[in-house]
């Protein structure tokens, strides 16, 4: 088994980030030829999926998440203002747990892995373990 952080900074409020160059980086650097990679976000206001990355599709899923669940006056905005972004992320995963094959992700053509931000910008850990 071998693990690692990942560490990346995001640049706004609600953010799809592509991290599949990273995860298969770490992947291929692990030597481990075929297996399960689990990715794990470690924030309440982040989430993970599998989408396939073009822009239009991008925005559209960044509306649908607005549209879902509305900048509106939520009970936990008491505390720190960003329940829209807790609530968002009940829409998304958390963990993904995903093949490996010949020391890559073994993913569809168009599949791409997306870190999603939903109160950024802000400095942010997944975890990643190749076993
Ligand atoms: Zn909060």
């Amino acid at each position: 088994m071998k693990s690692k952080e990942i560490n990346i900074s995001t640049r706004k409020r609600l953010e799809f980030v592509d991290i599949t160059l990273q995860i298969n980086e770490f992947v291929n650097d692990s030597g481990i030829e075929d297996g399960t990679v689990l990715i794990f976000t470690e924030h309440t206001t982040s989430g993970l999926t599998i989408n396939e990355n073009e822009s239009g599709l991008i925005s559209d899923m960044e509306n649908i998440l607005k549209k879902l669940v509305p900048e509106d006056r939520y009970e936990h905005d008491r505390i720190d203002n960003n329940a829209d972004s807790h609530l968002r992320s009940l829409l998304l995963e958390h963990s993904l747990l995903l093949p490996v094959s010949d020391k890559k992700l073994q993913l569809g053509t168009w599949q791409r892995v997306f870190f999603v931000e939903l109160d950024g910008p802000r400095s942010r850990n997944i975890s990643v373990r190749v076993i």
